[in-house]
């Protein structure tokens, strides 16, 4: 007989997590609070238009196709993706427009003869961002930070030595002002502190590895849209036999002599051998485990920033807007302490513009755009949302008036609204942050729980968790969890 597993919650991490356990020879059962798997990946459709709600940029594209070669699939026959050739549109508000080309050489000259900035400095960014991938991504991507083993191997000695030069000892900000002599450039690469909900003035340089993820590894986008990740995994989970409970929103893990036995669902019991937790770890404690003990530093780390989203069907056409747009704000430092430090929203926020129906036309109706309008806000502290967002909507639209010299409000002919409570209600996310805990000091790696627990048979994936938020790192946890458990042989009672 196989052992049972139930996982709590079908984000990607449960999603891809459901598909490790199904490998591994386990009986896995999903039980989620939606109608619907995905969690911050799903999508909307309204008035012709269709919207992915959550992550609109996808990178490690490697990471999904494992899930299908570990399943015996052909990866392309079940899911497929092209690499963009533009990673990104940045505009201010002077009229500078420069294309974010993925092939490099031409991205530096791009920049070089629009903004004089050195051709050297934008390679050397580049590189410097590879090193830091190539020594660090081993410890903090791949493995456990909870094991002994990830500590004393032949890839932490060879960090050790290279400590001085991965960025743990100043500011991306700091980083990026000694690497490039144009503001424009220093904002348009603080801009990767925002990947994963951080501030740029206070993360550490090492997050300089994420460019290094966007230009050297590639930007990627699902031929069917970035909610087609979520349903090829799903696809693929129940081929395996994993049984999917929607609409069953897990009350409590049940806990007996310090090991996990089942959960409880409306008011009944479903036993299990294993219990793998993809709710976000700050609720899960104060919820599903909250009669034990509570990990309290852990519990208590900042978390990451919120955004707020405008999904609007526009009834026109921009040809100089590509799938992903960033209009920049003109005082960064001044929005990121507005979101940081002020909990509020800056006057003049960086908006960002994510377009599918440039890529995929059916995602809008003929001579139409799906704009997904994201501007990043601190996480719900109990702000006054309603007012926020109302004064929000006004400095956006006014912020894409100046920059795109338009009038777009008369032509948003469908809308659609989320924000951090909304955020919160529909993934459990703790204060409606993006990515779990924000990484602005270089303790914050060490301070993500654990892919398992001290209490025995449960075990954690996802955003809120090691190795951090964003898709690929969601899948990691998934994978560094899996690799925890035994391959199942069979027998009741051998965990
Ligand atoms: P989540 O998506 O958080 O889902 C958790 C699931 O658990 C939900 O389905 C929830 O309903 C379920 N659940 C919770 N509690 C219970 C319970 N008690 N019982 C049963 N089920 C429960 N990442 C990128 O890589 N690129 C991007 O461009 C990007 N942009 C983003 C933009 C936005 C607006 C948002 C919101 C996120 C973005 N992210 C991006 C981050 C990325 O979406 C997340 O890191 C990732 O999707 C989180 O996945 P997860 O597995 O942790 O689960």
């Amino acid at each position: 007989m196989k052992n049972q597993v139930i996982i709590i919650g079908s984000g990607i991490a449960g999603l891809a997590s459901s598909i490790r356990l199904a490998n591994k020879g386990y009986q896995v059962q999903v039980f989620e609070a939606n109608a619907y798997p995905g969690g911050k990946l799903a999508e909307i459709r309204q008035g012709g238009y269709r919207f992915d709600t959550g992550p609109s940029l996808f990178t490690l594209p490697e990471q999904v196709e494992e899930l299908f070669t570990l399943s015996g699939k052909n990866p392309p026959d079940h899911f497929s993706y092209i690499r963009l050739p533009v990673n990104c549109h940045y505009f201010w508000e002077d009229g500078t427009h420069i294309k974010a080309y993925s092939d490099t050489g031409k991205f530096a000259e791009e920049v070089a003869s629009k903004l004089g900035e050195k051709r050297e400095n934008i390679l050397q960014a580049l590189e410097n961002a590879s090193f830091i991938y190539k020594y660090l991504s081993p410890l903090f991507m791949h493995r456990s930070l909870h094991r002994i083993g990830t500590w004393v191997g032949s890839n932490a000695l060879k960090a050790y030595v290279r400590l001085g030069k991965l960025g743990l000892f100043q500011t991306m900000n700091e980083s990026n002002q000694k690497q490039f002599t144009h503001p424009k450039m220093v904002q348009l690469f603080n801009r990767y502190a925002t990947y994963n909900g951080s501030n740029p003035y206070q993360t550490p340089a090492t997050l300089n590895i994420i460019p290094h993820l966007e230009f050297n590894r590639g930007a990627y986008f699902p031929e069917k849209g970035m909610h087609a990740i979520t349903e090829s995994l799903y696809k693929l989970a129940c081929e395996l036999g994993v049984q999917f409970h929607f609409n069953q929103k897990v009350e409590k893990i049940v806990v007996e002599k310090n090991r996990a036995k089942g959960i409880q669902v409306n008011g009944k019991v479903h036993k299990a051998d294993l219990l793998v937790n993809n709710m976000d770890m700050v609720n899960a404690y104060k919820t599903l485990l909250k009669d034990q003990q509570q990990p309290t530093r852990l519990l208590q780390q900042p978390k990451s920033s919120s955004a707020l989203i405008f999904y609007w069907g526009i009834k026109k056409t921009f040809p100089e807007l590509d799938l992903h747009n960033i209009l920049f704000s003109e005082d960064y430092k001044e929005e990121f302490d507005h979101i940081f430090s002020k909990k509020t929203i800056y006057r003049d926020p960086t908006v960002y513009i994510n377009i599918t129906s440039v890529y995929k036309k059916d995602d809008a109706p003929a001579d139409c755009m799906n704009w997904f309008t994201m501007i990043n806000v601190p996480n719900n502290q109990g702000q006054d949302w309603t007012l926020l967002t109302s004064r929000a909507r006004s400095a956006i639209i006014e912020k894409i008036n100046r920059t795109l010299n338009t009038d777009i409000e008369p032509l948003i002919e469908v809308e659609e609204l989320l924000d951090p409570i909304t955020i919160e209600t529909k993934t459990a996310s703790a204060n409606g942050a993006l990515y779990g805990n924000s990484s602005n000091n270089r303790y914050a790696a060490f301070l993500r729980h654990a892919n398992h627990s001290r209490i025995k048979g449960l075990y954690f994936c996802g955003g809120s968790v090691h190795p951090g938020g964003g898709i690929p790192l969601c899948l990691l946890s998934a994978k560094i969890m899996a690799e925890m458990i035994p391959e199942n042989q069979g027998s009741t009672n051998t965990l």
